[in-house]
């Protein structure tokens, strides 16, 4: 119990009950569900879990926090843990292989790598009911942006193109061991269902989004420049003068359809 906190690791691990009940409330977890949660840490979100749902997958990459997990977990539930790079697992065969069409995903997730879970997750969105990530606020506050405000950019777009984005409650810093250095917040994800996903590549999807945003005060023909000209972007039924950050993510679907393909 109580291991030295790995930094590397992005280890800040939550003691404050009342966050964990509130954590557990919005999962909500039903017998049925097959749930997996990234990161378990020394299991204080791990364990509650466990408790509400009888069984659990867990993912963690320190394998030095894993026999103290598995011996707390023991007269608790079903606690299956699998040692790994959470990038490195695929959900949607995990999903499978369970003989469940989508599984349930939670998280006090290691910030170092927010972002890229984040995209990790949304490639498995198919094979997934529902996200409930605690994350840096700063990061929630930009999945959930709107067009038009400061902090609308590419992490928005992908988010809101491929999930209902519902940021829950903020967390202060002294509920972690050790606090980490910014606010925190707890978000819910919920995958769009296939027919509301657009019809755009999204490979190309992600090539206009990243350049467009790469040069963010530009106009969008000078900022798209290599993807595509002024004519591809008003046949999109976008004005090539505006800005990336006016954009809906519909006008990027857009978009994404009239990008020239690669011979
Ligand atoms: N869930 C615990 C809690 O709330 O106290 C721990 C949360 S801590 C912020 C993040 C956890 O993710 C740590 O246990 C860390 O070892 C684990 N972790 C870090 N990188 C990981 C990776 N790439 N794949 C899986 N787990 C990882």
């Amino acid at each position: 119990m109580n291991a030295r906190p790995k930094k590397s690791f992005g280890q800040h691990f939550l003691h404050d009950r009342l966050c964990i009940e509130r954590i557990v409330a919005a999962i909500a977890p039903r017998d049925e569900d097959f749930l997996v949660e990234i990161g378990p840490g020394e299991g204080a979100l791990t364990l509650p879990l466990l408790a509400a749902a009888g069984k659990l997958t867990a993912i963690e990459l320190d394998t030095d926090l894993i026999p103290a997990l598995r011996a707390r977990a023991a007269t608790v539930g079903e606690l299956h843990i699998v040692h790994a790079d959470v990038l490195k697992v695929d959900f949607t065969a995990m999903a499978h292989s369970h003989g469940v069409p989508r599984l349930r995903l939670a998280g006090n997730l290691p910030y170092y790598i927010s972002s890229p879970i984040l995209f990790h997750c949304v490639e498995h969105a198919a094979a997934i009911e529902d996200m409930h990530f605690m994350l840096q606020k700063e990061v929630v506050d930009r999945m959930a942006a709107a067009p038009g405000s400061k902090v609308y950019g590419r992490l928005s777009v992908m988010l809101q193109l491929a999930c209902r984005v519902e940021p829950l409650f903020d967390v202060p810093p002294e509920s972690f061991r050790p606090p980490p250095k910014v606010d925190s917040a707890v978000v819910r994800l919920q995958p769009l269902p296939p027919e509301e996903l657009h019809d755009a590549d999204p490979a190309q999807l992600y090539a206009v989004v990243k350049a467009a945003f790469a040069q963010r005060r530009k106009t969008l023909s000078n900022a798209l420049k290599q993807v595509m000209d002024s004519d591809a972007i008003r046949r999109a039924d976008v004005d090539p003068r505006a800005r990336a950050e006016t954009l809906s993510p519909a006008d990027f679907v857009r978009l994404a359809k009239v990008v020239p393909t690669a011979q």
